[in-house]
């Protein structure tokens, strides 16, 4: 059983039903909607249709909707341009008219003051380099430095400057209701820029009557000058590496995803490594060998969740590069893995219990930890500490809660409703466990769950074998 779970971004390529199928049968753990791309209307059908084939395919599909953020972006255009160098390119702001051959309008009034003549900005992962020349009212003209293909809503970075923009435009706003009443399990923040930007959102969130968690996504400096309280904030963290990369030199990359993740594992919250994971596989049908080692890296890192991005949205090989990730990840788990667990801070009760249970799975050959949980905590603690073998069986009665838990490395979520006897819902698990063959005759079952003790209920760690 992998432990590490699979994000695949949606998109194009791949949010057909029979698509979806596929790629859940090869492994897909999470499907991400991300709000800089889908229609609203589409994303309305989308989210019930997931539900739908989960269900079908008898598997536990969490859906993370991603906002677009703060992000300064290019508008629509007409045909993509296809810029040379030395090309004259056009940004107009609040829906000016250009007369060059080259133009295209900005969501970012602001852009006129947060850049100079002879800056130079960084358009779509910053592939196309541009040098700004002159600023009108409305419009600042540019000379095109490094020569791309700009196609509509491509990202604007301005690496160093703080974005003008709140954390929430009301476009976010307008989709995280969207997210709200479709239920979506995850909501990411993008360009989270200090702990309170969370609270907005999850304020949002709670007004809108969704139990969504939030997910923070780092990418760029602020949010690393603030990484600890953003964590603390945070239900789950992204290594936004796309971003991140041209807003910090490159080569802190690996240093600032490695002190995420162990950071991640000291504070008990979830991360994922996103971004360029199987790039060339866009076009290609085998990953490069730089591109297994980056995968092989973050699942040795026991990052929770790996993600593709372009890979599944529009690429030629949504499938492919999901077995790629399942069979990169199940091979390096075997051969171990970094062990930042061991400095995961055990602050309540609960977690001290979950850790006695953890030091206990560790310590038998052939076993499996079953944890009961309401709403997914004491199924995360376990999963925090990164059990060494034992598979982390969670059930729970709330349906919400299975979803959330497909992101959590090691967890394979079950739903279950509760017995007013703790005893009998054990049994039933068990049995569960059996006729699905998740566990075997004479296996070790490390058990947490409630028991009554009189009127109270505690949390208790047994050690059972399986029938
Ligand atoms: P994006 O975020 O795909 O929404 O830009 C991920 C990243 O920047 O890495
Ligand atoms: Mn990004």
């Amino acid at each position: 059983m992998r432990k590490t779970k699979i994000i695949c971004t949606l998109g194009p390529a791949s949010d057909g039903a029979e698509m979806m199928r596929k790629l859940i049968s090869a492994g897909a753990d999470v499907f991400r909607i991300n709000m800089s791309h889908a229609d609203p209307g589409h994303v309305r059908e989308l989210v019930p249709q997931i539900r739908r084939i989960a269900d079908e395919c008898r598997r536990a599909v969490a859906i993370l909707m991603d906002t677009q953020g703060p992000a300064i972006r290019t508008g629509d255009v007409k045909t993509d341009l296809h810029l040379k160098r030395g090309d004259i390119l056009e940004l107009t702001v609040r829906g000016a008219t250009s007369e060059e051959a080259y133009s295209v309008d900005v969501n970012y009034p602001d852009l006129l003051n947060d850049v100079k003549a002879g800056d130079t900005m960084l358009v779509d992962n910053g592939v196309i380099r541009l040098l700004v020349l002159e600023k009108g009212a409305d419009r600042i003209r540019c000379k095109v430095l490094t020569p791309g293909t700009l196609g509509s809503r491509r990202h604007i970075n301005l690496p160093g400057v703080r974005v003008n923009l709140p954390p929430l435009t009301p476009k976010d706003i307008a989709d995280v209701k969207l997210g709200a009443e479709l239920a979506v399990d995850y909501v990411a923040l993008s360009f989270v820029r200090q702990p309170k930007d969370l609270d907005q959102l999850r304020d949002l969130l709670s007004q809108n009557g969704s139990r969504a968690k939030v997910m923070a996504k780092i990418e760029d400096h602020c949010a690393v000058e603030a990484i600890e309280a953003i964590i603390q904030s945070a239900d789950a963290i992204m290594v936004a590496r796309g971003d991140l990369g041209i807003e910090v030199p490159y080569e802190e990359l690996p240093i600032i995803q490695r002190r995420i993740v162990k950071l991640c594992a000291r504070l008990g919250k979830p991360v994922v490594v996103a971004t360029h994971m199987l790039e060339s596989m866009i076009h290609n049908p085998l990953p490069t060998r730089a591109e297994v080692t980056d995968v092989a890296n973050a699942v040795f890192e026991q990052a929770d969740a790996i993600m593709l991005s372009g890979e599944t949205s529009i690429g030629a090989y949504p499938e492919e590069c999901v077995r790629v990730f399942d069979r990169v990840a199940l091979r390096i788990e075997r051969s171990g893995g970094a062990g930042y667990a061991e400095n995961a801070q055990l602050e309540d009760v609960r977690q001290k219990t979950v850790a006695s249970a953890v030091l206990l799975a560790n310590s038998l050959k052939r076993g499996s930890m079953i944890v009961f949980t309401r709403h997914g905590t004491m199924a995360r603690n376990a999963s925090n500490l990164r059990p060494r073998r034992a598979p982390i069986f969670a059930f729970t009665p709330d349906e919400q809660v299975r979803q959330q838990l497909a992101l959590s490395w090691g967890i394979y979520p079950v739903r279950i409703g509760f017995c007013d006897d703790p005893n009998a819902t054990i049994e039933a698990a068990e049995a569960y466990l059996r006729e699905h063959k998740l566990t075997k005759t004479g296996d070790n079952l490390v058990i947490v769950s409630d028991v009554l003790a009189g009127e109270r209920r505690v949390d208790t760690v047994q050690l059972r074998t399986a029938r």
